[in-house]
């Protein structure tokens, strides 16, 4: 499928891909050159001759894909909380046993082997929401370790990075309030507003590939006081972007019934968190006020398919939202699986058994979710192929036996990961002929996990070394 013989594997100042179709934002066009200079494409030429470019790419070019919303050390979690049942919050106990064990030194490998699998899969962006970024006892690292460790993996696994430092200060909320944290969840605490703005954004990442943006963990974990003063706060530190998980579970709803008399959507309303910069994750469990709410304030909201529907969470109001002005965006959140498509096609399959029709939505409105809006909910002006855009690129088989015959405006419907062979990120070649610069990502990722082997069933715990 590709010649790529000759090209170096590291960051490159200029280069051209040649593809026989690419996804152009006027629709799929044949015969594309695309040239990129400093890291942005810097020509795209139709009808041009595959000689004339560096590098010859196969199949269908897509823009890079956008994983909105990510923890990426839950990828230690893939496949080992299936056998006893449960419910979210069982669920979240053993992701809490292995957030209470994770070190700058383990969490480099594994993020960096999640990260790789993310780029090997498509996605050439992904917005971290990091939120173990304290010793397991709540102490500070001398240096911001846990975060030198993710933006390190990320670079390492070339992939682009928005690092959503997050805000966690409570415990949970009931109908009498937030309860402390509890031990494990003392490593997610800044311990105040202002002490989570000084470690956080006093000296943002702020790369050609990297860049810093802010979370609120949850209302569940932030109490109102300290929601009034997000935004300003993050004025003051000149951070425009702000992702919060929203009304995933109708345990959390009811909760913040109970305490606060409205709806999360609301809550965060009205103490200015809703606006254009913002992403309401998963956006699950909302009423016709919230999506009125997010939609009005032409807010982002991160479906998570996958997760959601491994999380038993629910199916979310997607096209209703989408229709009210809200700007869809996709995130594998815990990596249940990481697969772009497997999101798109998940959101549009959740779509048709909720309201029993098909053609919810349009392939280029799943394929804009999962690109431009991707990055744009990120802070990029990535996920499209024209000139001044990121250079990112994604080169995708239609000869598969998935894609096979398939029209190519609607190859989103029918790929999967295993289908990509090509991926570039800021006019970098990550993935050639469907290998990762960084080598076996099985291989990579079968050593990041090792000591989490057993760490997440109930009986045969053992701590990781
Ligand atoms: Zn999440």
């Amino acid at each position: 499928m590709t010649a790529a013989a000759g090209r170096p594997a590291g960051p490159t100042s200029s280069g051209s891909w040649h593809a026989p179709f690419a996804r152009l934002p006027e629709g799929v066009a044949a015969d594309v050159r695309i040239t990129t200079e400093d890291g942005r494409i810097a020509a795209v030429e139709t009808g041009t001759s595959p000689a004339a470019a560096d590098i010859r790419l196969g199949g269908l070019v897509l823009p890079g894909l956008a994983n909105a919303h990510s923890h990426a050390f839950h990828r230690a979690l893939r496949g080992r909380t299936h056998g006893d049942g449960g419910s979210f919050w069982t669920w979240r106990e053993r992701m809490y046993r292995v957030a209470a064990t994770v070190t700058p030194e383990n969490y480099l490998d594994l993020a960096r082997a999640a990260f790789a699998e993310m780029v090997l899969a498509g996605f050439t962006v992904v917005g971290e929401f990091h939120y173990v970024h304290h010793r397991p006892d709540g102490r500070p690292y001398e240096w911001d370790a846990m975060r030198e460790a993710v933006v390190t993996a990320a670079a390492e696994a070339g992939i682009r990075l928005t690092l959503l430092d997050t805000l966690y200060l409570a415990g949970g909320l009931d109908a009498d309030g937030h309860a402390p944290l509890d031990r494990v969840q003392q490593r997610y605490s800044d311990g105040s507003l202002q002490a989570w703005a000084e470690r956080a954004f006093a000296s943002p990442v702020d790369t050609s590939l990297a860049r810093t943006g802010a979370a609120v963990h949850s209302v569940r974990a932030v109490p109102e006081a300290e929601l009034a003063q997000v935004r300003a706060s993050l004025d003051d530190c000149g951070i425009d972007v702000l992702h919060a998980h929203v009304s995933e579970q109708v345990g959390e709803v009811d909760a913040t019934r109970a305490a606060h008399g409205c709806t999360p959507v609301e809550l965060l309303r009205r103490n200015g968190v809703v606006d254009g910069r913002f992403t309401a994750v998963h956006a699950t469990h909302l009423t016709g006020q919230d999506i009125a709410a997010l939609g009005g304030a032409g807010a982002f909201a991160a479906f998570c398919p996958s997760t959601e529907a491994d999380l038993g969470d629910g199916i979310g109001p997607a096209r209703e939202l989408h229709d009210a002005g809200g700007r869809l965006c996709l995130g594998s959140d815990q990596h249940v699986v990481l697969d772009p498509f497997a999101e798109m096609q998940r959101l549009e399959g959740g779509e048709r058994l909720r309201t029993l029709s098909r053609g919810r939505f349009t392939p280029a409105e799943l394929l804009a979710a999962a690109t431009e809006e991707g990055y744009a909910s990120l802070g990029w002006d990535g996920g499209r192929l024209e000139v001044g855009r990121p250079a990112d690129l994604v080169a995708v088989r239609t000869d598969s036996v998935r894609t096979a015959g398939t029209l190519l405006e609607q190859l989103p419907l029918a790929a999967a990961a295993a289908d990509v062979t090509d991926v570039v990120v800021g006019g970098a070649q990550v993935v050639t002929d469907g290998r990762h610069r960084l080598g076996d990502v099985g291989e990579l990722l079968t050593g990041a996990l090792r000591p989490w082997d057993g760490a997440t069933t109930p009986d045969h715990g053992r701590n990781p070394s």
